[in-house]
């Protein structure tokens, strides 16, 4: 029985893999800050919080990461934790960087230093290419971050290009796109609008409070997108990966598809709020996932529209 550790398991990605990974027999671990205090609700929701073993994790301690791949002598890792909001990294610029490029760090060095043939996963992101003029982008895509989060995934995605090349670790990165579920906090802005549109559609008077409804994104579906990281990790040598739908919708067309659910205008919903927009913001966001459909056999068969009629139709 192969055993796989998941660090961030309590997020919307954390639990659908941990789901994923039972479903292939595997043994599954998973870490959270702490543990005891920890709601695990996404694993609640997916009917899993008995089936895996939780522990206490704090990615940016060196000692607690090597304790935790002591004790649970995994054959995988999916390093999945850190802070996830672009929004909040600019107010958080310091908690953000230290989460995720010395977490990130941490657990490559902890790997070398076991000399266990760990496999690693690094939960990389489409952020990291910052505005491209609306192309898509691939594996060989220059990084230009645009926000604090995005500075500190591009240093992530180095250190393991680093640890791969230097000491010969199996490290991937997944260069993720948004992905969305059922599982989204209300803090991004998907989740935000859909329950918010299931709100008004029982008649609820709210307005919604938007940033710049222009920019465009590549949106698919967590469920697809955890198993690109399975993939990754199975597949013979390790490498980067591009994970994305390859089409690309303004805000504004995710809100007409959510409102038109319910025959709504958004346009009699929607308010600018102009507190929302981002020091900097990425305007075009769009992959191109051939070389994962090539070498990974992996492919989203979901695109936007499905995902906003997916979440609504879980919430109804
Ligand atoms: P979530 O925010 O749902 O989960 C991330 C987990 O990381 C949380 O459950 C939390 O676990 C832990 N965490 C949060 N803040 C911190 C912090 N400051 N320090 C340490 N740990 C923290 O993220 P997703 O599941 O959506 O995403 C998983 C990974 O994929 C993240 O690294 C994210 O940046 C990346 N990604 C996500 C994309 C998406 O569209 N969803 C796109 C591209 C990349 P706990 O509180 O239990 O410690």
């Amino acid at each position: 029985m192969k055993k796989a550790l998941i660090c961030g398991i309590s997020g919307q990605d954390g639990a659908y893999l941990a789901q994923l990974l039972l479903q292939k027999a595997y043994q599954v671990y998973g870490t959270s800050r702490d543990a005891q205090i920890s709601s695990f609700s996404n694993l609640s929701r997916l009917n899993i919080l008995e089936a895996v073993q939780l522990k206490s994790m704090a990615l940016n301690d060196f000692r607690s990461v090597l304790q935790v791949l002591k004790k649970v002598e995994p054959d995988e890792v999916y390093n999945l934790a850190g802070q996830s909001s672009v929004s909040l990294s600019f107010e958080q610029p310091v908690e953000t960087l230290e989460s995720i490029s010395f977490g990130t760090l941490n657990f490559l060095e902890a790997i070398r230093f076991t000399e266990a043939p760990i496999k690693f996963y690094n939960a990389g992101s489409s952020e990291c290419f910052g505005d491209i003029g609306g192309a898509q982008a691939h594996e060989n895509t220059p990084f230009r971050p645009r926000s604090p989060y995005a500075v500190a995934k591009s240093a992530a995605f180095w250190q393991v290009a680093n640890y791969r090349e230097a000491y010969g670790l199996f490290a991937c990165s997944g260069i993720l796109f948004n992905h969305d579920s059922p599982l989204r906090p209300e803090r991004f802005v998907t989740q935000k609008i859909i329950s918010a549109v299931c709100r008004i559609a029982k008649g609820s008077p709210e307005k919604i409070n938007l940033g710049n409804i222009d920019i465009r994104r590549d949106w698919g579906w967590a469920p697809e997108y955890v198993e690109s990281m399975y993939l990754m990790l199975q597949h013979d040598k390790p490498d980067d990966y591009v994970i994305a739908t390859g089409e690309s919708y303004s805000l504004a067309e995710f809100l007409d598809k959510a409102f038109a659910y319910f025959n709504l205008n958004w346009q009699d919903h929607v308010l600018s709020d102009a507190k929302l927009l981002r020091p900097t913001e990425l305007m075009v966001s769009m992959g191109d996932p051939s070389k994962a459909k090539k070498q990974l056999g992996w492919k989203a068969t979901s695109k936007m529209p499905d995902v906003v009629r997916m979440m609504i139709e879980s919430r109804l």
